[in-house]
């Protein structure tokens, strides 16, 4: 008797500790643990020994079963994922990407099992479902997803809200176009709709997190961040009145089925937030290229000028200022099959080709989601009429697309985006996205794909005064949240002083060129199409056009150098053997900093270009301390350039 106690005491206990699973980072400071508390799946996330996320749940609902409470523990098994890759698109070419894995099966009170995968890398924890198929049931569809984010209570945020569905211009919200609040605390994120990925976290001295998400294909919803409630955050899935109403909010699955990877970017210092490379690492692509695309720099004649430029002969004043900055591309927007027509734009083309200029027409992705009633429309959303416009459009010539004005992340929507993908790499186009959602991982999976908007862009600085006064509080947030997980095609470099049309009066820029020309390195995307109007080319000191038509589109390295997201950022970019180093200050003091660049040796020469009386002088040549040590002082809504 005694020993069957003994016995049973010993198995209940390895029970227990079996339940509870660890996994590490390949270099042990990353730390997962596993674990099934009262009945419910959690994991705790640590860094160096400090919290970084409190138990946290697990666990996600499906038609089929519920896998949130009444779990219990069946088994885990540990492994090793290594691969390494190339992508000419993001902000590194050559990536390696080496972690360790957890599966860690649970089963529910009906005994049907799920799988939660965890890989975790130096600076990365990146969690998914693997649904097997139970018996003969072979589909299912998730309904509600449990997994959350409980950070210790100091923590604060840097978050931007999920847009209210079918709202602001024309309906066509959520767009991932509002704005940011900086080192928020946790209470005060109480948003109706949540917040979009990628969102930031600063856990005090713990560290810094960023969350977000990737995978995402035709094969699911996207998902965001909910607001803050009962001390977590939550893994939501789009608010049933996206779309129009129209369309299942959760995802429907084959078994055996995953979900998206779950992303949990961990650095002690800001660094591993904007270097890393996660959205892609845990991809692949899913389709070969039908041909190399070339990447390169635009000009686009809607974001100064507006609609009253679609016309043939201010287009042809755009193609000649692309043909005169070395652009390869000019992007003609919206009504250019009204006010241009079909057969005038071939006409227009051929012109483009003879100045060297290839082109990208604008689409409204639908003509049944919103109101958006910019044409042409009705040409994106089906099979029959997407085919035969992709059909014309390689033909006479075309490069790529920008698709605007989508419905949300339903998987109705993603399925929209993954077929327009699809769809344009058959017929040898590029596709940008517009008024869209994040971009999750698809530069890897998509190899057609040369970025999004997903981001309050250039437009609304010409639209808003708040923008424009944000402008530079919001360029030193992106290159840690927005930009560290996807491209964004934020159409920038504005040099006009007031930024339409007449340049005289109006809308009045408030950053200095030196910190538009700044935005063209530290903003990501491979393809640009950039702000410049037609009398920049006579207005603009000829060093700083020489500087646009030099900077890079692609990257084959990213190094942050410092920034505090909301105050200011120094980003260093390499492109082939050639250093561009970008910085922007966004507070109301002039900022003096003493900033290490190891990538230039001591006694070399860089090309500095500063604010103030110096810029008028242009870039000067300074040899590199012994040191390497740069002294800037960048004024308040001013950048500097070093370039080696
Ligand atoms: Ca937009």
């Amino acid at each position: 008797m005694k020993k069957l106690i003994v016995l049973s005491f010993f198995l209940i206990t390895s029970a227990l500790i079996a339940q509870n699973a660890e996994i590490s980072s390949p270099d042990g400071k990353l730390k997962v643990n596993v674990t099934i508390e009262n009945g419910k799946p959690v994991y705790a996330v640590t860094y160096n020994g400090k919290a970084i996320l409190e138990n946290s749940p697990l666990g996600l609902k499906t038609n089929e079963g519920d896998f949130i409470s009444n779990i219990s523990f069946v088994e885990s098994s540990n492994d090793k994922v290594s691969k390494t890759y190339e992508e000419d698109r993001i902000k590194q070419s050559k990536i390696s990407y080496e972690a360790n894995s957890l599966t860690y099966t649970i089963a529910n009170s009906d005994e049907k099992q799920i799988s939660v995968v965890f890989q975790v890398s130096n600076n990365d924890v990146a969690l998914r479902y693997e649904l097997p198929n139970w018996g003969e049931t072979m589909s299912c569809v998730v309904t509600e997803e449990a997994t959350g984010y409980k950070f210790p209570t100091f923590t604060t945020s840097f978050l931007s809200p999920m847009m209210k569905p079918m709202t602001g211009f024309a309906r066509t919200a959520p767009s991932y176009e509002s704005g940011y609040t900086a080192d928020a605390s946790m209470d005060s994120n109480t948003a109706e709709f949540g917040y979009v990925f990628p969102s930031l976290f600063h856990v005090g001295d713990n560290g810094w997190v960023l969350l977000s998400e990737t995978g995402v294909s035709s094969l699911y919803c996207g998902s965001h961040l909910s607001n803050y409630k009962n001390g977590i955050y939550t893994v939501e899935y789009p608010h049933a009145l996206q779309n129009n109403g129209f369309g299942s909010t959760g995802a429907q699955i084959g078994l055996p089925g995953i979900t998206p990877w779950r992303t949990i970017t961990v650095g002690e210092t800001l660094k591993p937030i904007a270097e890393t490379t996660i959205s892609y690492d845990l991809v692949d692509p899913l389709y070969e290229a039908s041909k190399d695309f070339d990447y390169g720099k635009g000009s686009w004649s809607w974001i100064v000028w507006q609609d009253n430029s679609m016309n043939y002969d201010d287009q042809v004043k755009y193609i000649d200022l692309a043909s005169a900055m070395g652009f390869e591309y000019i992007l003609i927007d919206a009504y250019w099959d009204s006010n241009i027509g079909y057969e005038k734009m071939e006409e227009l083309i051929k012109y483009a080709k003879s100045k060297n200029v290839d082109v990208f027409l604008w689409y409204n992705s639908n003509g049944i989601v919103n109101d958006a009633f910019q044409t042409p429309k009705n040409k994106m959303n089906t099979s029959i009429a997407r085919k035969k416009e992709l059909k014309w459009l390689k033909e006479v010539g075309v490069k790529g697309l920008k698709v605007d004005f989508f419905g949300g992340d339903k998987q109705e929507t993603m399925r929209l985006y993954e077929d327009i993908l699809s769809d344009a790499n058959y017929y040898g186009l590029m596709i940008i996205f517009h008024g869209a959602t994040l971009p999750r991982g698809w530069e890897r999976m998509y190899p057609n794909f040369v970025g999004s908007e997903a981001v309050l862009a250039s437009e609304m600085l010409i639209f808003s005064q708040d923008t424009r006064n944000k402008e530079a509080f919001y360029a030193t947030l992106h290159p840690f949240s927005r930009n560290a997980v996807a491209s964004m095609e934020f159409g920038g470099i504005l040099l006009n002083d007031y930024l339409n049309k007449g340049n005289e009066r109006g809308q009045k820029r408030l950053t200095s060129n030196v910190f538009q020309l700044a935005t063209g390195v530290l903003f990501q995307n491979p393809v640009q199409m950039f702000g410049l109007t037609p009398n920049n080319l006579e207005d603009v000191p000829q060093h700083e056009l020489d500087f646009i038509r030099d900077v890079p589109t692609t990257w084959d390295e990213t190094v942050l150098i410092d920034g505090y997201p909301g105050k200011y950022v120094v980003l260093a970019r390499r492109h082939g053997d050639t250093w561009y180093i970008a910085g922007v200050n966004a507070q109301s003091e002039a900022l003096k900093i003493k900033v290490k660049l190891p990538m230039i040796a001591s006694g070399e020469a860089y090309q500095i270009y500063e604010d103030g009386k110096k810029s008028e002088k242009g870039f000067r040549t300074v040899k590199m301390k012994q040191n390497q040590e740069v002294e800037l002082n960048i004024p308040t809504n001013g950048g500097v350039l070093i370039m080696n």
